[in-house]
């Protein structure tokens, strides 16, 4: 099988497995308890804690560890609209192409809270501009959320301007950073930032862990509550062996960051090169070149994606028509439509996203057997 589809989720590093197998039967302790056992299982978490501060150039203090990239972004805009809705301000900025993880938050909360949100548009290649966010803030602005790369279309938005944009007027801004985690700088100073998610398996660390950076000063109530775990910001006794891991795969992912983003973008533009070229009516969807490095996504005039990709399963490739939680539905991309394609266009949709395994082999056959699949979808064969 050749593996297409790393935005929606990433095998497990050997490597962060190994790190993980000590604190499953061996130093199993609960890393609140006092004893040798719970207390060598605490240190574990604060060095997970630190290793990660380290790449986010953050105080360990600022990372919360949560369950997964849903979580942090739950804990993130509940948790600043908890504590800004007692001071009046209940208005959420943020855009259309986002994460289901952060627009379904931002409506519950304006419905709960009687509160209201703000969509600034996305351009064709579903850019938000920092102006429009400027010109949406209000005096009860309380939170902008804006995401740093795109899963369903790649493309990374300008969150350091935005964010510069955000702090002169004094409002937290949050990055949704899930799919940019392992392949982006993750300074949260250098991207003005006040919080970030992120999610370990998109960067090769387990399913359900993640974390989510709180600027110091950032006033957030916490949405779980219970033996105050984690500062009191999400209580529940902390995954360590998980948490262990998720450390370790973004220490290894951003060591490699750099020589493995020019193999990736490399193998992106072959990719998109080859297929544009064999394929008439084929359209890469977002930005040509600012976008995540293994990131390609198409639309195919007059073939509908669960076509392609039960054809491309057959023969042996694992690929999406965007985001996983929404592949097999009817319904059209809501990326794309917020990006100007119409509904039926939009079911053409095609995501081929590249990982460390993948090699120019792989990239060569999806390009043979795609324009075969989709004549025959539409058709001409
Ligand atoms: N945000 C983005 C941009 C994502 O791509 C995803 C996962 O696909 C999530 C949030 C949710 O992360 P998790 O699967 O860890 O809940």
């Amino acid at each position: 099988m050749i593996y297409l589809d790393h935005s929606a989720t990433t095998a497990v590093d050997p490597r962060v497995v190994e790190a993980m197998l000590p604190y499953w039967t061996g130093t199993y302790g609960n890393p609140s308890s006092i004893y040798g056992l719970g207390r060598r299982a605490g240190a574990a978490l604060e060095d997970a804690r630190r290793r990660i501060a380290a790449i986010l150039s953050c105080q360990p203090a600022e990372i919360v560890f949560t369950s997964c990239g849903t979580e942090s972004d739950n804990l993130a805009m509940r948790g600043v609209l908890l504590a800004s809705a007692a001071k009046g301000k209940r208005h959420i900025i943020t855009a259309p192409a986002e994460h289901h993880a952060v627009l379904h938050t931002a409506a519950d909360l304006a419905e709960q809270l009687d509160g209201d949100v703000t969509y600034v548009p996305v351009d064709r290649h579903g850019i938000v501009d920092p102006a429009s966010i400027a010109a949406a803030i209000r005096p009860d602005t309380a939170l902008i959320s804006i995401m740093l790369a795109n899963n369903e279309v790649g493309v990374i938005q300008p969150v350091a301007e935005i964010g510069a944009i955000a702090r002169a007027r004094g409002v937290p801004f949050h990055t949704d950073a899930v799919q940019a985690g392992g392949h982006l700088p993750l300074d949260v100073d250098a991207l003005n930032v006040d919080l970030l998610a992120l999610s370990a398996h998109k960067f090769y660390g387990p399913k359900g862990v993640g974390l989510l950076y709180v600027r110091r000063g950032v006033r957030l109530l916490p949405v779980q509550t219970g033996g105050g775990q984690e500062r009191g910001r999400r209580s529940g006794t902390e995954n360590v062996p998980y948490i262990v891991g998720m450390a370790r795969a973004l220490e290894i992912a951003h060591a490699a960051r750099e020589s493995e983003t020019r193999r990736l973008t490399a193998l992106r533009d072959r990719l998109i090169d080859g297929l544009t070229a064999a394929i008439p009516g084929i359209t890469l969807t977002g930005h040509p070149a600012q976008r995540l490095p293994g990131h390609a996504s198409f639309l195919v005039a007059g073939a509908e994606a669960e076509g392609m990709l039960i054809a491309l399963d057959l023969a042996g490739v694992a690929a999406s028509s965007g985001s996983a939680c929404a592949t097999g539905a009817p319904t059209p991309s809501h990326v794309l439509t917020a990006m100007g394609y119409g509904p039926q266009e939009a079911m053409g949709a095609l995501r081929l996203t590249l990982g460390r395994e993948n090699t120019e082999a792989d990239v060569d056959y999806v390009v043979a057997k795609l324009p075969e699949i989709v004549a025959r979808l539409r058709g001409d064969k």
